[in-house]
């Protein structure tokens, strides 16, 4: 069975997840996206109502090496689409990672990247409540049980995306640390393609500063950029992480392949259809 699955992702890499050019001109909707994407039902992202959730008695997520320093030096990328940096193990050579609550599995975190909007407009993916906020941090783990990402592509539990909401405010009530050591470094990134790396030490676990990882919204969902399949768990932490805007103001200066701005980078929300989002509340 295992092996069939990956003949069939290796016939899958092939064809499908060539990673074509794309925009945010009309956020998604002018995406070429493989039939079965394009008609799928649990695509992301989605509008999360607090009126609709289902309380989850699942167990805490639980946070494998986020207490220890990344080796590094961590390489960080203007895509053209967005600024994306990638993990390295911590200074043991082990990975940082993620298990527990209703994950079978260990997913070992792989990079984040950022969803922004605009001087005159917001930028999260997922609104709650109908609110969107001002920006979007998703950390993305892959599941250890596949050895490559397009295997997991194949699979509905191939990732798990960490979703942190950010707002943009002149001074933030707890300095957001580890992310600031980040954000400090997206004016470097301005040209299409450029690279800077990010030396000083820093945990994964900085990244949270006070959000409460124990409480959350999960649903099961899809990758927002193409290939859009539908390998991922999401989980989406309610409280917004307040960031200095004096930063988040440097991600509208990012070019594109084409010179233009990478401003607005979200995909337009998606429908729910009949999936259940959980909520879990720290207990
Ligand atoms: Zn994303």
């Amino acid at each position: 069975m295992v092996k069939a699955i990956r003949k069939f992702c290796s016939a899958v890499e092939r064809t499908c997840f060539v990673q074509k050019p794309f925009n945010y001109d009309h956020h998604g909707d002018d995406w070429e996206l493989a039939s079965d994407v394009r008609c799928g039902k649990q695509q992301s992202p989605i509008a999360i109502n607090r009126k609709k959730i289902c309380l989850s008695k699942a167990s805490k997520l639980h946070f494998l090496n986020y207490h220890k320093p990344l080796a590094g030096p961590l390489k960080f990328h203007n895509t053209g689409t967005t600024a994306k940096l990638y993990f390295s193990a911590v200074e043991d050579g082990t990975l940082p990672g993620i298990c527990g609550c209703v994950l079978e599995s260990v997913y070992q975190a792989v990079q984040m990247h950022f969803h922004w909007g605009s001087e005159s407009s917001k930028g999260a993916e997922h609104t709650i409540d109908g609110v969107r906020h001002d920006g979007e941090l998703h950390i993305v783990h892959k599941n250890c049980a596949y050895s490559t990402k397009s295997e997991a592509m194949c699979s509905p539990d191939g990732f798990v995306v960490l979703a942190i909401l950010l707002r943009a405010v002149t001074k933030p009530k707890v300095e957001p640390v580890g992310l600031n050591k980040i954000l400090q470094q997206v004016k470097q990134l301005q040209e299409f393609g450029s690279i800077t790396t990010i030396k000083p030490q820093m945990k994964m676990n900085e990244l949270f500063a006070n959000i409460k990882t124990d409480e959350f919204f999960s649903y099961k969902g899809s990758l927002t950029t193409p290939p859009c399949v539908e390998a991922v768990n999401w989980f989406v932490f309610p409280k917004a992480l307040e960031v200095g805007k004096k930063y988040l103001r440097h991600f509208w200066c990012l070019q594109d392949s084409y010179d233009k701005l990478v401003i607005n980078n979200y995909r337009n929300l998606q429908d729910i259809h009949d999936r259940t989002v959980y909520f879990r509340s720290m207990m």
